[in-house]
This record gives structure tokens, C-alpha cells and sequence, in this order.
């Protein structure tokens, strides 16, 4: 089952593959989450990444491809895999139709800019596993402790509201015609990402299930 999630930044696209992967018990695979543990590990790639991602750019393919081809090849993939986060653009879509890499669904989740911009304060990120959290939509139990292993919450280096309209300009002019592609394929699934966390779910997890029939 390779499953995808489209949609802008602050969607909820983390957040409903967080869960997804638990109940499918499928991994999930974040290029933004791969680029900031470069990041923070401070290897070459990771250090070349930081300057686009604070500008909110996308970051070069060949930096994002080979991370993403790497994660892709470990055992834990084989019997499929969540994308949250790649492709971010149609080349990038093309990269994998020519790795061999089908999706059995594509889901993109529907916000509107202006819901966008109000979630994007008040989010933060577990600094050690990655769990996504709101202080409003989905606080942690423990403030600024994360309730699955325990890190630390941070808020983003790019969730800055600066930062936040160039990713979403980026969005739509880069990232928005995937849909286009994956319709065309018969791939894509649209779910309103502007109700409670559990009833979005609700929704994925009834697409997925018609999919694997
Ligand atoms: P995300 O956590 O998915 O919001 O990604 C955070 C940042 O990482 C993005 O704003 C980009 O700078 C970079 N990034 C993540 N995924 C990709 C990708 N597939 N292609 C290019 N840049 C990416």
C-alpha cells in the first residue's frame, strides 16, 4: 500500500500521516523531517538544505532525491509506505514514476490559505521524533513535551508568518498542479482538512479501504 499526501504546508499532512502509519503500520516518510535531521546533524547535505528551507524555498532536487531514494530502499518500505512531503513538484512526481514507485492513493487535504495562516501559530514539532502539535487544534498533555516519546517541543525555524506566505506561493505555483497529475491518473483522493482531526481521518482512512478493497 503506497499512499501520498498532498497539500499545503500546515494542512495537516504530518499530523493525518502520523496516524495513518499507525494503522496501517506502514511507515511514513517526511522529506521535511529527513532535511531537518541533516539539519541538525549538521552533515554536508543537511547544511546546504538550511538555507532554503528558512527561506522557505524548495530545496534542490539533487540534495531531496537522493535522501528520499536512500529512506525508500530500507527494509521497512517493503510492504509500503506513506509520502508526506515529497513530491513537491511535477519533475519530482516524474522521478518517482521512473524509479518504478506506483501509489495506490494520492490524498490531498484542502485548507484555505487563511486557515493556514492562523494555524501556523501555535504549532510546534518534537524535536526528537518529530510528532506534530497545535496549542489550540492538538495540544500535547505535558506542555512543550512531546506525549509519544517524551522530546521537546520546538516551534519551526520556517513557521515564521514571513516565512509561511513564501511556502505558500511555492505551494500553489509548484506543488498544486500534482493534482492535476495524479487525477489523471485516478489517484487522487480530496478531503476537506478544515474539521476535527478524527473525522478528516475518518475520511482517509474510508478512502484507503475502498482502495485496498
Ligand atoms: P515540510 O516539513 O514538508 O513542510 O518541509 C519543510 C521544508 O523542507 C520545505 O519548505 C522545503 O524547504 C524542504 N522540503 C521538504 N520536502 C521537500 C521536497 N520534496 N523538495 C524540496 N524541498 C523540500
Amino acid at each position: 500500500m503506497n499512499l501520498m499526501f498532498l497539500g499545503a504546508p500546515g494542512a495537516g499532512k504530518g499530523t493525518q500521516a502520523e496516524v495513518i502509519s499507525d494503522h496501517y503500520r506502514i511507515p511514513s516518510i517526511s522529506t521535511g523531517v529527513l532535511l531537518r535531521e541533516a539539519k541538525e546533524r549538521g552533515t554536508e547535505l543537511g547544511l546546504r538544505a538550511k538555507t532554503y528551507m528558512e527561506a522557505g524555498q524548495l530545496v534542490p532536487d539533487e540534495i531531496v532525491v537522493g535522501m528520499l531514494k536512500e529512506r525508500l530502499s530500507a527494509p521497512d518500505c517493503a510492504n509500503g509506505f506513506i509520502l508526506d512531503g515529497f513530491p513537491r513538484t511535477v519533475p519530482q512526481a516524474e522521478v518517482l514514476d521512473k524509479m518504478g514507485v506506483s501509489m495506490d492513493l494520492v490524498i490531498s487535504i484542502e485548507v484555505r490559505d487563511e486557515a493556514i495562516v492562523e494555524r501556523m501559530s501555535g504549532r510546534s514539532l518534537c524535536a526528537s521524533c518529530g510528532a506534530s502539535y497545535h496549542t489550540k487544534f492538538k495540544p500535547s498533555a505535558k506542555p512543550g513535551v512531546c506525549d509519544r516519546c517524551g522530546g521537546e517541543l520546538k516551534v519551526r525555524a520556517d513557521d515564521k508568518p514571513e516565512v509561511v506566505q513564501s511556502r505558500l506561493t511555492v505551494y500553489h505555483e509548484q506543488t498544486e498542479p500534482l493534482k492535476d497529475f495524479y487525477e489523471k491518473k485516478g489517484k487522487l483522493f480530496l478531503v476537506n482538512g478544515e474539521g476535527a482531526i478524527e473525522d478528516i481521518t475518518a475520511a482517509i482512512t474510508e478512502a484507503i479501504d475502498k482502495v485496498k478493497g
